[in-house]
């Protein structure tokens, strides 16, 4: 760690997620800890979006999970709207055959 114009500089540490409040950035955890700040200026170059998206990237998986599942609840409705269909036209087949041997037997 290092002052330079007014300026800290802490080497050999890592940003892990930018934290907010009310939409506005609060403060970093790093892996010294957590640094409280109003302003956070992003400059990590290639994985700078990472950095800046993990929150985002969080709301989109579960996003995705969400509608997955809801896919999934819908298939599985209609599969059983299809099977109670099939059991009640199996039912009234076997009422119609029924009725012809009554009918037969009269
Ligand atoms: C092979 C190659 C050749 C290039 N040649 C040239 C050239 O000839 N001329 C030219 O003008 N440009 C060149 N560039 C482009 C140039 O390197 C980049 O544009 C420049 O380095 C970008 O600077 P930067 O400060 O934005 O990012 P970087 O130099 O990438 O610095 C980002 C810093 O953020 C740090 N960091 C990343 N993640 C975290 C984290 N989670 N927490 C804390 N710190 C983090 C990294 O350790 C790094 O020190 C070249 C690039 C490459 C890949």
């Amino acid at each position: 760690m290092y002052w330079c114009s007014g300026v800290r500089f802490v080497e050999r540490c890592s940003v892990n997620q930018v934290t907010t409040n009310v939409g506005r950035v609060s403060g970093v955890d790093t892996t010294l800890g957590h640094i409280n700040c109003e302003i956070f200026v992003n400059c990590a170059g290639l994985v700078s979006t990472p950095i800046s998206c993990r929150l985002i990237m969080i709301i989109i998986i579960i996003i995705i999970i969400v509608v997955i599942i809801i896919i999934i609840i819908i298939i599985i409705i209609i599969i059983v709207i299809i099977i109670k269909f099939l059991q009640a036209a199996n039912a009234l087949c076997h009422v119609s055959v029924s009725n012809r041997h009554v009918s037969r037997l009269l």
